[in-house]
């Protein structure tokens, strides 16, 4: 970090807030500080949590860097029936998403699940409102799906550059806490679609709207 003796560094731990802290003493692989004063309170993000099949490697660090910046609480990336790349490596993605929050002023970290089944995760997010981003053109405009839908735990699906399987679209229609949206009349690339989808809900229903508090100014 290139940091040395007396240095200033602001501190999070993700549920108490900022801190001020001064550098004491630094070996190679080990640092000792001295924390001074709070800075920001604790800011936590809304919660909202990331479905998604991965896509090639590159791909997946720069969607869950993406999702970070833009202030997912968790991040699931699922195995649908059209998923080829399953290879989304929770413990690199991880880091990014560390790296992300401290570059966005995030205080809190989201966290990066190990891949699993789609049909599994499903039946855990039964108490989630899901906004299932689905290419098909029989999902609801969203501004109209998320019209006066309140906080609670929502969860945005995306699927693979294949799209949903036939017998996960009938799957899907059977949940009643599915809501099938729409993101405009062109078929989006899933990195696309997942930062358009997080963006709208965000303005809709998240924290896009508050006021913010940042400390570079
Ligand atoms: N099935 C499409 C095909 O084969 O061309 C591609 C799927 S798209 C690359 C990946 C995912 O992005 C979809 O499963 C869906 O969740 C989302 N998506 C893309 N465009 C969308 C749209 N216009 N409306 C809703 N969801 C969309």
């Amino acid at each position: 970090m290139r940091h040395k003796i007396s240095d200033a560094l602001l501190l999070f731990n993700g549920a108490d807030g900022e801190f001020k802290a001064e550098i004491i003493s630094a070996t190679k692989n080990q640092m000792t500080v001295e924390v001074k004063n709070q800075t920001r309170t604790q800011l936590s993000s809304p919660n909202l949590t990331l479905l998604y099949s991965p896509v090639k490697n590159a791909k997946n660090e720069f969607i869950v860097q993406k999702a970070t910046e833009m202030g997912v609480k968790t991040i699931q990336p699922v195995i649908t029936d059209n998923t080829v790349k399953e290879g989304a490596k929770s413990e690199r993605l991880g880091l990014v998403a560390i790296e992300a929050a401290e570059q966005c002023e995030r205080l809190d970290v989201p966290e990066v699940f190990a891949i699993e089944k789609l049909d599994k995760i499903l039946n855990n997010y039964k108490d989630h409102k899901i906004m299932f981003c689905d290419e098909t053109g029989q999902g609801k405009p969203v501004a109209e799906a998320l019209r006066n839908e309140g906080g609670s735990n929502w969860a945005i699906l995306i699927g693979p550059e294949g799209g949903f399987s036939a017998r996960e679209l009938a799957y899907l229609k059977t949940m009643n806490n599915v809501h099938p949206v729409g993101l405009g009349p062109r078929i989006l690339r899933a990195e696309t679609a997942i930062i358009t989808a997080i963006a709208l809900w965000q303005g809709a229903v998240g924290d896009f709207n508050t006021q913010p508090d940042f400390r570079s100014n």
